[in-house]
């Protein structure tokens, strides 16, 4: 049976690693480092079959040489910016097939960086999503080298993905990102709900990941730029009227990261 687990690594990454119980081995999403992947797959006796990369930043990408020489295995990452490690570059629509059986997609979301993709793996139709630093639950990556129209459409592209399909983002970001999200709608009751359980899961060192398309619609103030209440607390707090939702965006985005 395939399963997905989080490592958590450096302060707050989390490691993906997609494993199989019957096949002892697994597939890792941006180690970042590599001693708790080596841990972890000597724990579970596992071996190491690809390394699936989103971007390359150095808290996504530091552990891969040392997985590969340990390893041997092949690292799949977009093709734009091609890091040095990657041996497979993909783009727009490429496809693995994990266990050469489960169907696993490049999907590119750039916003974050330019050539940030998101892989879509489908497990008897239900789709899990590792968008890495794209969208956070309650929030969504800092827009290092990207324009807001692309960073939109890159998290559009993921909110209009089924509401039940899983979102596995590479940070454990989401009690911040509340906060935020509750300081721009001060009125909004849900956020203050969502706020508390994902303290109390916190308190217990749990994580608040993974999340849903559906859960994301309801508290990422980043999926609702189209909403009249968030326009307008974004507006007022930005003094003057933003007639597009992309100026929005850029403005919330702006606003968070000075919070
Ligand atoms: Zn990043
Ligand atoms: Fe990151």
């Amino acid at each position: 049976m395939v399963k997905i687990q989080g490592l958590r690594a450096i302060r707050d990454n989390y490691i993906w690693v997609i494993m199989d119980d019957v096949e002892n081995s697994a597939y890792v999403v941006d180690p970042g480092e590599a001693a708790p992947v080596k841990d972890f797959l000597a724990k579970e006796k596992l071996d190491l079959k690809a390394i699936l990369l989103t971007h390359q930043h150095w808290d996504h990408v530091t552990g891969i040489p040392e997985l590969c020489d340990r390893f041997g295995c092949p690292v799949f990452g977009p093709k734009i910016e091609r890091h040095p490690t990657v041996t497979h570059a993909v783009s727009e629509g490429d496809e693995l097939r994990l266990w050469d059986r489960w169907p696993c997609k490049v999907i590119e979301t750039p916003g974050h960086l330019p050539d940030h993709i998101s892989w879509v793996l489908d497990l008897n139709a239900v789709l899990h999503v590792f968008c890495a630093d794209t969208l956070f639950s309650a929030g969504c990556g800092r827009m290092f080298r990207g324009t807001p129209e692309e960073f939109l459409r890159s998290l559009k592209r993921l909110a209009a993905l089924p509401d039940n399909s899983l979102l596995y983002p590479a940070h454990e970001y989401t009690l911040s990102n509340l906060q935020f999200a509750r300081s721009v709608e001060p009125g909004n009751t849900q956020l203050s709900e969502e706020y508390q359980a994902v303290k109390d899961l916190r308190d217990q060192g749990k994580p608040s990941l993974p999340t849903t398309v559906a859960r994301e619609k309801r508290i990422n103030p980043f999926l609702r730029c189209q909403q009249p209440a968030l326009i307008e607390a974004v507006a007022r707090h930005a003094g003057r009227a933003l007639p597009r939702e992309e100026d929005v965006f850029a403005e919330l985005r702006h606003w968070k990261d000075v919070f």
